[in-house]
């Protein structure tokens, strides 16, 4: 038996023990970026908090018992208009966004498909793309439309409201609120203020794909179709956890409950709701429109995504963090005295119970870090510090696979940098500088961080 993990549910507003459907197959779906532009420190919190649960997992249910797909909407208003800006095809602006995704999220010390995944077995995390699943929304589509759940009008699919009578559950919102916040500009073919877009019709230049039955035009998926699509495939009708913001409650999750149990005919989605709370600056929620925003990327210029990822897990997720220059020093600090106090321990044993436990509460991270801190013996903090995605296994090994398949001779590397620190303690610049442009030869780029240490990575 695993030891007891206990989560906090936004459908029950309650915490409670996490069962699963099948022990043997944990299945967890959290909502992914939109891939139009570059990501910001707000929207690296659900990937870094929700991949630290997919860990937790695996540590309780076992690495091949638990399935994690993080789906990437690359289908979007702001697509269609970004790429049109930027005179690019739709695929070139998310391929390109999807790829520069990666790489910081990679060094958030967030676990990557091909972390986790084994050739010959069912995959253990997927990244499902919006655009690859339009079929199974068309599927569902008609489905909805067949059990009276859904009409079409005017070239749309609505899904109608009325039709579910639990709709609202898991935001609780009372009906005639949502109404009233619906009403603004309600479009002529909606019977009821309510109802939201399944599939609409595709304006001249936007993407178009054949639609569901009984519309002749071909047209593109409303928003929140695509995520009951592709929990659907890759984990089934109903299945056990899905997470997010907490900004997708409503409309995006209500919407999605309403779509995947009315065509499944199912009493739930997910049995629990997970949502992480906001990246805040000066007590504001983060985000592209109010303009407040640090890129991951501009955030990793100046700091290792080690040093980045422990200052978001140090305020519990569903808190609201605070982002401040602080947090960042603090969790820096932290991370080189853990960095001196394990030495080369390689931290295979198992990690110690005093910071499981506190994860097991609903994700505990502040307490778990307490525990952290206070152990002495290098193997339990290693083995304790990777259980969180710290020390080790986030930095070095990634890189050292990057490096190993660019084909770049490390033990030249680590000497010219030893040579450049050389050359820089002896403040010979004109010396490090030459050892610079040597390793930008070898296609191998230096980062001299803020807290003193130099890091490396394949250039490009
Ligand atoms: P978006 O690209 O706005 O759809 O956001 C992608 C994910 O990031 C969603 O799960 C959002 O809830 C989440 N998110 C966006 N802004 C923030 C923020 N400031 N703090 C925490 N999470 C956020
Ligand atoms: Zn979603």
């Amino acid at each position: 038996m695993a030891p007891m993990l206990r989560l906090y549910n936004t459908l029950t507003r309650e915490k409670a023990p996490f069962a699963p459907i099948d022990p043997a197959h944990v299945r967890m779906y959290a909502c992914g970026p939109t891939v139009y532009d570059a990501a910001h420190i707000g929207n690296a919190r659900p990937i870094i908090v929700f991949d630290l649960l997919f860990r937790v997992l695996r540590h309780l249910y076992g690495p091949a018992h638990v399935t994690y797909a993080r789906n990437v909407t690359d289908v979007d208003d702001k697509i269609n208009a970004r790429a049109a800006e930027r005179g690019i095809t739709i695929r070139e602006l998310t391929d390109e966004t999807l790829s520069a995704f990666h790489a910081d999220v990679r060094e958030l010390g967030v676990l990557m498909p091909a972390d986790v995944n084994r050739p010959g077995e069912r995959p253990r995390f997927v990244e499902p793309r919006a655009t690859d699943h339009i079929a199974e929304m068309v599927r569902l589509i008609e489905g909805l439309v067949a059990s009276g759940h859904a009409y079409v009008a005017q070239g749309h699919v609505l899904f109608d409201v009325p039709s579910m009578p639990d709709y609202g559950a898991l935001s609780k919102r009372p009906l005639d609120e949502m109404e009233a916040g619906a009403r603004v500009e309600v479009a002529p073919y909606k019977r009821s203020p309510l109802d939201f877009v399944l599939w609409k019709p595709s304006k001249p230049g936007e993407p178009a794909w054949p639609s569901p039955a009984g519309i002749a035009e071909p047209g593109r998926p409303g928003w929140h179709i695509e995520c009951s699509a592709m929990s659907w495939k890759h984990l089934g009708e109903t299945f056990d956890i899905h997470a997010g913001g907490i900004d997708l409650i409503f409309p995006h999750h209500e919407n999605e409950v309403a779509q995947s149990r009315c065509c499944f005919g199912t009493p739930v989605m997910a049995n629990v709701w997970l949502h992480n709370g906001f990246l805040q600056v000066e007590g504001e929620k983060m985000s592209k429109s109010l303009g407040n925003f640090v890129t991951i990327r501009e955030v990793l210029n100046d700091w290792p995504g080690e040093v980045a990822r422990l200052a978001m897990l140090r305020t519990h997720y569903r808190q609201p963090i605070d982002w401040t220059l602080r947090g960042l020093e603090e969790a820096s600090r932290t991370l080189d005295r853990w960095y001196a106090a394990v030495g080369d321990e390689p931290g295979n044993g198992a990690p110690p119970e005093t910071v499981l436990e506190p994860l097991l509460d609903d994700l505990n991270t502040a307490a778990a870090l307490a525990e952290l801190h206070r152990l002495d013996d290098p193997a339990a903090l290693k083995a304790g510090a990777l259980l969180l995605g710290f020390l080790g296994e986030t930095r070095s090994e990634r890189e050292r696979a990057s490096v190993a398949a660019s084909g770049i001779d490390v033990a030249r590397v680590e000497a010219l940098i030893e040579a450049r620190r050389a050359a820089r303690a002896a403040k010979d610049w004109a010396g490090s500088d030459r050892v610079r442009a040597d390793l930008a030869a070898m296609g191998v780029a230096v980062k001299d961080n803020k807290d003193g240490t130099t890091t490396w990575s394949v250039a490009g």
